[in-house]
C-alpha cells in the first residue's frame, strides 16, 4: 500500500448481531448467572486514496437464517447468533456499491466465527488478507471456530506484532481474547484518530471500568487493553468497541461515514 495514503472514509457496516450470557461480557456476574445481552457485529470498511481496504468479513454462514446452530453442543442457551441474507460479504459490499474483487486487502483481527465468515470470497481473487502470526496457530482447531473461519489458502500476509501499515493506519497487536488479536488505529481525513478495539475491548464496560470478561488468556488481554487505553490517552481518538449495544446507536453507520 501507499504508504501515505489518505483514509476518505471509514463505513461502519453492522453485520448482525448475536444474544448471548452476559457473563461472557462480564464475568463477575459469575457462570451461573443467566442474564442474556444483545451483542451487535459490524464489519468495517476504509475508502482509501490507494484502494478499499476490509477490516474483517463478518459470521461464517453456518448462521445464515439458523440461530440455533449450537443447539446440541456445550454453547447452547449460551450464544445464539443472527445472520441474514444481507449480511454476507457479497451484500455487505454491494450496499456500498462493490464486490470482493474491488477490494484491495483484508485487515483480518481474529479468526472468531463473527470476524472472519466471509474470508472464502478472498480466497480465487488471492486477495492479500493481513493477520497476526499466533491467529494462525488455530487453523486447525476445530473448536475455535467453523472450518470457513480458518481457511488456510487465503494469500495471508503474515505479521507479527504491532505494525505500521501505512502513515494513517497502524496494526496495534492485542492478543488475550484470542491468541493474535489485532486492532488498530486509524487517522481519518475527516473525523481524524479512531481507535477501532474489536474484541480487545467488547464494550465500554470492559474499556472504562476494567470490567472483567471472558478471554482465552486474561492476563494477556489485560495488557492489551492497558496498552489501547495508553494509545487512546496519547492520540485522543474516537474509541469504538467490539460489542457494545449502547454505543452501537449512537455510532454513524453506512452511508453516513466518519
Ligand atoms: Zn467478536
Amino acid at each position: 500500500m501507499d504508504k501515505r495514503l489518505v483514509v476518505n472514509k471509514l463505513y461502519i457496516l453492522p453485520a448482525g448481531h448475536g444474544v448471548l450470557r452476559e457473563f461472557f461480557f462480564n464475568t463477575n456476574l459469575g457462570a451461573d448467572n443467566e442474564q442474556m445481552v444483545h451483542s451487535p457485529l459490524s464489519i468495517y470498511l476504509l475508502d482509501t486514496s490507494d484502494g478499499l481496504i476490509l477490516v474483517d468479513s463478518g459470521f461464517a454462514e453456518d448462521f445464515l437464517n439458523n440461530p440455533n446452530y449450537y443447539n446440541g453442543t456445550p454453547m447452547e442457551g449460551l450464544l445464539y447468533l443472527y445472520m441474514k441474507e444481507e449480511h454476507r460479504i457479497p451484500a455487505l459490499l454491494g450496499s456500498v456499491g462493490y464486490k470482493p474483487e474491488d477490494v484491495k486487502l483484508v485487515i483480518s483481527t481474529h479468526f472468531h466465527s463473527d470476524h472472519s465468515g466471509g474470508h472464502k470470497y478472498f480466497l480465487e481473487t488471492q486477495t492479500p488478507v493481513i493477520v497476526q502470526k499466533n491467529e494462525l496457530t488455530i487453523l486447525d482447531d476445530e473448536t475455535y471456530s467453523p472450518a470457513e473461519c480458518r481457511l488456510k489458502d487465503l494469500n495471508y500476509q503474515v505479521i507479527d506484532g504491532d505494525y505500521q501499515l501505512c502513515d494513517n493506519i497502524q496494526l496495534i497487536y492485542t492478543p488475550g481474547h484470542s491468541p493474535g488479536h489485532q486492532s488498530l488505529l486509524i487517522n481519518t481525513k475527516n473525523s481524524g484518530y479512531i481507535l477501532l478495539c474489536v474484541d480487545a475491548a467488547l464494550t465500554e464496560g470492559i474499556f472504562k471500568q476494567n470490567v472483567p470478561y471472558f478471554a482465552a488468556d486474561p492476563e494477556q488481554a489485560t495488557l492489551s487493553l492497558n496498552r489501547l487505553k495508553a494509545i487512546a490517552a496519547e492520540y485522543n481518538p474516537l474509541v469504538i468497541f467490539g460489542h457494545d449495544e449502547q454505543q452501537a446507536k449512537a455510532l454513524k453507520v453506512y452511508p453516513e461515514f466518519y
